[in-house]
């Protein structure tokens, strides 16, 4: 038997060739929107699972095996992230499964750093909803190639090119309408495809059905208006000019830095629309590129295994009390039971002895991973957010820090009996550390007081609490606090000295975060300008990175 490594086995070829093939995204969207149906159908493509409807069924055993996620049965939203892999036309395709609520801001940002694409899905008949603003802001500030699809073009929609100036009005994100919509509700019959100028029509099989008849022809064919009818024809005919003289010009450059986005229409339901999609994204969606880090950039295929924690999961089944760390890889290939060093734990070394992917619920042992996957790590307590995982200890390598949302929440978080003390501790350091929310201590205090957890949405309360309860016995009070803006204080020079050279702010409460930095609350946005044109040489930050 060799004793080589698999690492040492792989050429920098082959390491190129995985690296170039790899396409990952997370698909976005306000709930409802038709996310788990999008995911189920492109998976069927893939032939990952067999039948429609998998992904909702595996989700709903998903909350047979752990009870711990009961919040996510009742509310039908999902409040984990899982990964999904599939393979389609030679290309393996990660699909991040993001948090739809606006309560988990905090996951999402994380989970957007760690893809190279976003998919932005909308529901054609509501059009820009609160929540894919705040989204759609998100892929903005990191720059993510962004893919609209307008779904549910089998219902009765806005007019396409409304739906195109809203997203051009609120976040000056022009499109590039790389398909177009061909009618809507029961005429909608398809979609032209601007690149080839052809005409994608699409016979109704029964509901369900796997894949519909699709007809492609050229748009200039005689067939073309009898097919479609009179109104619809003239109806294309203008758009297609409106489009071709008025529209943003095709601009790839643009669509990489997140300034143009391609967008789609389709109905998912109905399958219509989401094999071309899949086709053009796996054609024009960003390959795992390189990634900045305090060394300079690291190039995916290069050799070097490195990557990053991006989420921790805790007791994902129960029965086992498991803890996960999910890492991005950004170079190199990760082998089963290799030796990483984490840079935050200096000198120490850490074998990755039962790393796993995840296909919604189920797990299985990943032996190799390139650049572009995601893992998933047992951790037993070694592995935090941000943290940069290397094969090579002598390198000190390390990637920037994933930030987290500003929080707008604060509340006191109460133990009401004090015979469960230590369980109480355990569980919320726990849920803290997986980042389900960020913890602040007043300034003077010195750990004996009650610490305030900082959220981004009211739901993140409830999930902390219903965890504390279900998954270490311990009931917990909330009392709220009457503030909802915060602030990192980032200097000029030292923090602390810096927020004390402003003498005593009214209406501001002194926190720190969790590494002893301070943060301060205000009542409200007035309160904090107040503040801002008070002392115009603070310097201060909505969030921050770990250390
Ligand atoms: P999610 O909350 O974003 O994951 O949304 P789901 O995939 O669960 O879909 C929400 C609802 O919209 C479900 O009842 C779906 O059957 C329905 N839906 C999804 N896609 C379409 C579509 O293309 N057309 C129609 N008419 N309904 C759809």
């Amino acid at each position: 038997m060799s004793s080589q490594t698999v690492e040492e086995q792989i050429s920098p070829e082959q390491i190129r060739h995985e690296v170039a093939r790899r396409r990952n995204m997370a698909i976005i969207s306000h709930p409802d929107a038709g996310k788990s149906t999008l995911t189920e159908k492109l998976l069927l493509y893939g032939g990952a699972i067999q039948q429609a409807g998998s992904v909702r069924a595996r989700r709903a055993q998903r909350g047979v095996v752990s009870d711990s996620m009961k919040i996510e049965q009742e509310r039908g939203i999902s409040i984990t992230s899982a990964v999904m892999t599939f393979e389609y036309d030679e290309k393996r395709i990660n699909i991040t499964d993001c948090p739809g609520h606006a309560d988990f801001g905090e996951d999402t940002y994380r989970t957007l750093a760690a893809v190279d694409n976003a998919i932005m899905l909308i529901d054609a008949a509501k059009g820009l909803e609160p929540q894919t603003k705040k989204l759609f802001e998100i892929c903005r500030m990191r720059k993510l190639p962004t893919f609209t699809f307008v779904n549910k073009l089998d219902r009765p929609a806005m007019n396409p090119f409304e739906i195109c100036d809203q997203i051009e009005a609120q976040f000056e994100l022009p499109c590039y309408p790389v398909v177009w919509p061909i009618g809507d509700g029961d005429r909608f019959k398809g979609v032209y495809e601007r690149a080839t100028r052809s005409v994608h029509l699409f016979e109704r099989g029964e509901r369900g059905k796997k894949a519909e008849e699709v007809h492609v022809i050229p748009f200039n064919d005689d067939s073309v208006a009898e097919l479609l009818g009179d109104e619809l024809h003239a109806q294309l005919l203008e758009d297609v000019e409106i489009l071709d003289t008025m529209g943003n010009e095709y601009d790839y450059d643009l669509i990489m830095a997140g300034e143009l986005t391609p967008m789609f229409f389709g109905s998912a339901m109905s399958n219509f629309g989401v094999e071309l999609f899949l086709k053009m994204f796996l054609e024009m969606g960003r390959c795992p590129p390189a990634k900045k880090s305090n060394t300079g950039l690291v190039d995916p295929d290069a050799k070097l295994f490195t990557g990053q924690v991006f989420k921790l999961q805790a007791n994902m089944d129960p029965k086992h009390r498991d803890r996960l760390a999910f890492v991005r890889v950004f170079s190199g290939v990760f082998e089963k039971g290799m030796k990483v060093s984490n840079a935050r734990i200096p000198g120490k070394s850490i074998a990755l002895t039962r790393p796993q992917s995840l296909f919604a619920a189920d797990r299985y042992t990943v032996e190799t991973a390139f650049a572009g996957d995601v893992i998933g790590l047992n951790n037993p307590g070694v592995f935090a957010i941000g943290d940069t995982l290397c094969g090579d200890s002598s390198k000190k390598l390390s990637y920037p820090g994933i930030p987290s949302f500003s929080p707008e929440l604060f509340a006191y978080i109460k133990n009401p009996n004090p015979s469960a003390y230590k369980n109480f501790r355990k569980g919320l350091n726990q849920l803290l550390d997986e980042g389900a929310v960020q913890m602040l201590r007043a300034k003077g205090d010195q750990g004996n007081e009650d610490p305030i957890m900082a959220a981004v949405g009211q739901l993140q309360f409830e999930v902390v609490q219903r965890r504390l309860k279900d998954e270490y016995n311990v009931d917990s009070k909330l009392e709220p606090m009457g503030y909802n803006v915060a602030r990192w204080v980032t200097g000029p020079g030292d923090p602390w000295e810096a927020l004390e050279g402003c003498g005593r702010l009214f209406n501001v409460f002194y926190a720190k975060d969790q590494w002893g930095r301070p943060v301060c609350l205000f009542k409200n946005e007035w309160s904090l300008n107040a503040v801002i044109q008070d002392h115009p040489n603070l310097e201060v930050a909505p969030w921050s990175f770990a250390p």
